[in-house]
């Protein structure tokens, strides 16, 4: 595995979650690490770090993007971390939030991936990580229609950047958690009424007997980040919700 010692790490959604999880890690792996998020708030409570700089960075802004990576230099790692979850079937959805769930899981990235590639050109070097799902293309989940929509084409856009740009050795590969505790799951675990009937059913779902966490996920970006023979991969990491 690549030394990450020095490295240039662009994060989005770091506020909280296994994105804040990420940026404790890649700093603990020594890189330099530029975590992002709208929320403010939540950046200001991430523990302090020498090699951490908090920013607020609307991924769904292409301005603020073309700016943030501008004023960063150079981003050696990518981690495209933003998404959101809608709930709902097919006939249940609204159109918007189709759309919402398209611009922030999927148009998202491809600005911040637009917006770094030219440096990582220039280098020769570069890896990007973006935050999929087993609901997407691996696996169909009931009552997340939008949500699998825009995950699996995180997958299709992981393997195309990976196919185009392997020969300037970019390396571009998706992560694809089942279950994670995280703010925002305990919001849907709550908006269900039921709070420990609804995590009773989704630690069911997970053979492994528990949700993961933000920490082994972090652990999975990290070693992606420096994986030199990895590329279009989409990584489950589930607690054998896809055996
Ligand atoms: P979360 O949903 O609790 O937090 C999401 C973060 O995204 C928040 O800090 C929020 O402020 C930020 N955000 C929202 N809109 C943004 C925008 N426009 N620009 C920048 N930041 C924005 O965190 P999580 O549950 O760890 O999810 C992180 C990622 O992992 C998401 O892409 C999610 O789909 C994916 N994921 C999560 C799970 C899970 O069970 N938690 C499972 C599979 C995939």
């Amino acid at each position: 595995m690549a030394d990450l010692q020095g490295k240039t790490v662009l994060i989005t959604a770091a506020g909280q979650g296994i994105g804040r999880a990420s940026a404790l890690a890649f700093a603990e792996a020594g890189c330099t690490v530029h975590a992002t998020d709208i929320n403010e708030q939540a950046l200001a409570e991430l523990p302090k770090r020498d090699n951490l700089t908090v920013e607020r960075l609307d991924v769904l802004d292409e301005a603020a993007v073309k700016a943030s990576v501008a004023r960063i230099g150079s981003v050696d790692i990518l981690f495209n971390c933003a998404g959101v979850v809608h709930g709902g079937s097919i006939l249940e959805m609204k159109d918007s939030d189709l759309d919402f769930a398209m611009d922030l899981n999927v148009k998202a990235m491809i600005r911040t991936i637009r917006a770094v590639l030219p440096g990582m050109i220039e280098r020769k070097d570069g890896a990007i990580i973006n935050m999929s799902s087993v609901a997407s293309s691996i696996k169909g989940v009931p009552n997340r229609f939008a949500y699998g929509v825009s995950k699996a084409a995180v997958i299709g856009l992981t393997k195309a950047v990976a196919a185009d740009y392997v020969g300037h050795n970019i390396r571009c590969n998706a992560i694809c958690p089942g279950t994670v505790e995280s703010p925002s799951l305990q919001d849907r675990l709550r908006a269900q009424g039921d709070y420990e009937a609804a995590r009773a059913a989704f630690i069911a779902r997970q053979p492994i007997g528990r949700l993961g966490r933000p920490e082994e996920i972090a652990d999975l970006a990290v070693h992606l980040a420096g994986a030199t023979y990895t590329t279009g991969q989409a990584i489950a990491i589930d607690g054998g919700w896809t055996i």
